[in-house]
């Protein structure tokens, strides 16, 4: 029921059913605020059904709402059908007046509780509902703080409390020019209208776009019961999860504040204490709680984060979701969940983003690096970063969207901060515990994050941090790490995840237990997965990482990678200023060993997959020096004159590079370039099969516009491939194809599939030639674009389907056509980005390639598109 009830209201009737002890009330529909948006109006009818359900709430509880001598307080929370924590408006202890509030004292037998809640009433009622600014309340509950001479709101006499009442509202009534309502049906009204209202919040808005939730859910109004914590010592309040949201340990996890309302938790005001802590000053409540969370859990099979408030004894669950966790705690739960029999293989495998698994793959802090913390907090969200600090979330939105890695530091945060912790690397506040908000919102966009730490000074006015001796100015680089929760000064060196180090051969997998889930639950997604993955690689070393990451093969190995090396790049450029093809053999002759133990190395790494080798791309120009030394250097190296040599370069310059001499057209104008790269691939692979390896080469000829490149070029390898199999006495099986990644590839794609023995769309010049943008400028205006809306995302990292999309699907179902079995890729790099990768599931794709660390996330997001 969630899309109807909203998360929060759909729980809380589930719970009531389960029987877990459940304050009564009532749920408006999401549908009610999507109308009264749109039409400015509370919807028809709906003022009698809320009439209704509050006079059924007054029966079951007992109390009516207005009642001088025994009032009904309620809450009216949000509760949108995707978890937006804090991005959306609350307000508690409705219902109190200056009768009601007697009658409150009167019955809890404690004036103070029933002050403190009127105050906290008006506060609440008058910033979110009628426009008082929050600071106005706060600096009214200051002064007083100074005039009574204490510490803390608690300590406020009750006495002092009954003047800040008549404080605030002489403030409403100064800054609005109305009374404070005191009617409770104008103040429910008053409240839910401001619950519909606050979907359109700003930090609401940025938080759905950043998270994809669709603008068209609307928010329900949940108005329930109140319950109170701060009715004393034997009352609290709490957050816990059901197994630890860091680790994903199968552990009770939490914290509890004794005498306090619930927004003291989730705001991070007060420092809480650890749910075990419960257990003695609330025993019989803890023990209940205990139950009550395994049962949610058992219900709902997933880890759970509940709210819960005690009073005076009692227990009642305030609300549950779904837990957000740390990428290793997801990893860790969906594994263990399979083990104890709560979900199966597939839904383990749905439980784990994309992004996720990406962030597994994140580094950490560099451990041989001998640096003292200034400060340690608790690690609230894992990874490690560093940046410069910032104090407000303005100034990271500015200098994150310049480019600059920025850390918002701040005593806390609350969703006014959202947008700065977009921005951010990662997130440091001074206050509040692993459930503040700081530490739940950095967890859920898998942000580092360090909380609560203690001893540290933050002034956002003289942007400046004090840990002890150290003074953090801001553009002064921090570095956190979410893992152990400290904090550095300085920029500090990252190591990669451990993940990563396993795959490495740099750890035993023992050594790193996250890594035994990992394995798992990516074997799962294999067994469910139709679409092949492979990866881009160019060296053996990153061909045998893209192996150990589960690659099934190499999709691209840009051989124009393998020139930049060492002596390389001077017999490349030998071969690039030849006067002569005589002078270009020679040249060529010397690069043809180098090329030769490359593709070696290679297609051991990868022996019995296939390895798709692609020939010469980039025009040449971008291997010579452009003037300057090394241009002097070079002129002497090849014993040339320098005014030759910058001729050469000279007319070797283009205009649009990207369009020029390149791809293809190298190895069309120079055929002996493209002789000698297949020669390079065919001894290599003889000389593997000698050895007793598998080797399945693939050559693939770039930017191919017309069938009639393709075939000249096809000519040369298989003749190539014939003298050298001929001479060498051995046969290796090997195919000849090539990019799609012009138009008119695309557009032919059923005549070039006669002769090409594969495809593989390069989707970067795909989209680069589709859209007439281009790679290496687009990137100065596409940011207000994407603003503007114009495009929704960047086209060249997640795939433009409607343009680009069309014109691949389309290019896979002619080139099938006049060859049904021909095998189908897609290097470029949409082939490691989910929604594009969900794309090419859908177009009958066989395999995307993608860097070796996407590889996991490729073959997790290609399961996700199967199921
Ligand atoms: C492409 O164009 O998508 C591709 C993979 O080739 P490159 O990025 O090397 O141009
Ligand atoms: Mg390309």
């Amino acid at each position: 029921m969630k899309a109807v009830l909203g998360g929060k209201g759909a729980n809380l009737a589930e719970m009531t059913n389960l029987g877990v002890p459940v304050p009564p009330g009532f749920t408006i529909a999401c549908q009610a605020c999507i109308d009264y948006l749109r039409d400015g109006a509370v919807p028809d009818g709906l003022r009698q059904e809320v009439a209704q359900h509050l006079a059924r709430l007054e029966a079951s509880s007992g109390r009516r709402l207005g009642d001088p001598e025994d009032p009904l307080l309620v809450s009216v929370r949000s509760g949108a059908p995707v978890s937006m924590p804090g991005m959306m408006e609350t307000i508690l202890n409705l219902g109190l007046n200056d009768r009601t509030v007697q009658g409150l004292a009167r019955n809890s037998g404690n004036a103070r509780f029933a002050f403190d809640s009127y105050r906290r009433f008006l506060q609440m009622y008058g910033d979110v509902v009628l426009g008082v600014p929050a600071q106005r309340f706060e600096q009214l509950l200051g002064a007083k703080r100074l005039t009574e001479a204490v510490e803390t709101d608690a300590e406020l006499s009750e006495g002092a409390l009954r003047t800040l009442v008549e404080e605030y509202k002489s403030l409403v009534r100064h800054a609005i020019g109305r009374d404070f309502p005191m009617d409770p049906a104008e103040q429910l009204w008053g409240a839910i209208e401001a619950v519909w209202r606050s979907w359109t919040l700003k930090k609401a808005v940025d938080y759905r776009r950043v998270h994809a939730i669709p603008e068209t859910l609307g928010t329900a109004v949940n108005v329930v019961a109140m319950v109170f914590g701060n009715m004393g010592e034997d009352s609290g309040t709490g957050v816990a999860f059901t197994r630890d949201p860091s680790t994903g340990e199968r552990r009770f996890y939490g914290e509890f504040l004794v005498n306090a309302q619930g927004e003291d938790v989730v705001a991070g005001i007060r420092t809480p204490l650890r749910i075990e802590e419960m257990a003695e000053r609330l025993p019989e409540a803890y023990a209940e709680l205990l139950d009550t969370q395994q049962r949610l859990e058992a219900h709902f099979r997933d880890m759970q984060d509940i709210e819960f408030t005690v009073e005076r004894g009692k227990l009642y669950l305030l609300q549950t979701r779904t837990g957000k966790r740390a990428p290793t705690a997801a990893l860790r739960v969906a594994d263990e969940m399979v083990r104890e029999g709560l979900i199966d293989r597939a839904e383990a495998v749905r439980r784990v983003t994309p992004t996720q698994m990406d962030q597994l793959l994140h580094p950490v802090i560099d451990s041989t690096v001998r640096a003292t913390p200034i400060a340690t907090g608790l690690p609230a969200s894992p990874g490690a970063a560093a940046g410069r600090a910032v104090f407000d979330p303005d100034t990271a939105e500015r200098r994150g969207a310049a480019g600059e890695a920025v850390i918002l530091v701040r005593e806390e945060t609350t969703p006014e901060d959202f947008h700065g912790m977009v921005a951010a690397r990662a997130i440091l506040t001074a206050r509040g515990g692993m459930t503040s908000h700081a530490a739940v919102v950095a967890r859920g966009m898998g942000k580092c994050a360090v909380v609560g730490v203690k001893g540290i000074h933050v002034d956002a006015d003289r942007r400046r941090l004090t840990a002890g001796d150290a003074s953090i100015a801001e553009g002064d680089w921090i570095t956190l790490d979410g893992g152990s929760g400290n904090v550095y000064a300085g920029d500090l060196p990252t190591v990669p995840s451990e993940i990563v180090r396993v795959v490495g051969g740099q750890l035993m997998p023992d050594r790193a237990p996250v890594f035994r889930a990992f394995s798992r639950v990516l074997g799962w997604a294999d067994e469910v997965r139709t679409l092949g993955v492979r990866a881009n690689a160019d060296t053996p070393r990153d061909a045998r990482m893209a192996r150990a990451f589960g690659a099934e093969g190499i999709g691209l190995c840009r051989t124009e990678h393998m020139f930049f090396e060492g002596e390389r790049i001077t017999a490349m450029r030998e071969m690039i200023v030849a006067r002569d093809e005589g002078g270009r053999r020679r040249a060529l002759a010397r690069l043809l060993p180098m090329q030769r133990s490359d593709f070696e190395g290679i297609f051991e790494a990868m022996a019995g997959l296939p390895v798709t080798v692609r020939l010469l791309d980039p025009p040449l120009h971008e291997f010579l020096p452009h003037g300057g030394e090394e241009s002097k250097l070079l002129a002497r190296t090849l014993g040339m004159g320098r005014d030759e040599l910058h001729r050469i370069v000279d007319d070797l310059r283009e205009a649009n590079p990207m369009l020029g001499h390149r791809g293809c057209r190298l190895g069309v104008t120079y055929p002996e370039i493209t002789e000698m790269q297949a020669r390079a691939i065919f001894e290599a692979a003889v000389r593997c099969s000698r050895r007793g390896i598998d080797v399945r080469p693939e050559i693939m000829i770039p930017l191919v516009a017309t069938v009639r490149e393709f075939e000249h070029q096809a000519a040369i390898i298989r003749k190539v491939a014939d003298d050298v199999m001929g001479a060498m006495g051995e046969a290796v099986p090997y195919l000849v194809g090539t990019m799609i990644e012009l138009p008119r590839a695309a557009l032919t794609a059923d005549e070039i599939a006669r002769s090409a023995e594969f495809f593989s769309f390069g989707t970067n010049d795909l989209t680069q030639t589709v859209l007439g943008l281009s790679r290496d400028d687009a990137g100065r205006f596409l940011g207000a674009y994407i603003e503007k809306g114009i495009f929704a995302d960047d086209p060249f990292q997640v795939l433009d389907e409607p343009g680009v999309g069309k014109i691949v699907r389309r290019a896979v179902f002619d080139g099938r056509s006049t060859r049904p079995d021909l095998k189908v890729g897609v290097c470029g790099e949409h082939g490691g980005e989910p929604r594009s990768v969900r794309f090419f599931h859908r177009s009958g794709v066989d395999y995307v390639s993608c860097s070796p660390y996407r590889v996991p996330v490729a073959r997790l997001a290609a399961a996700h598109a199967a199921l």
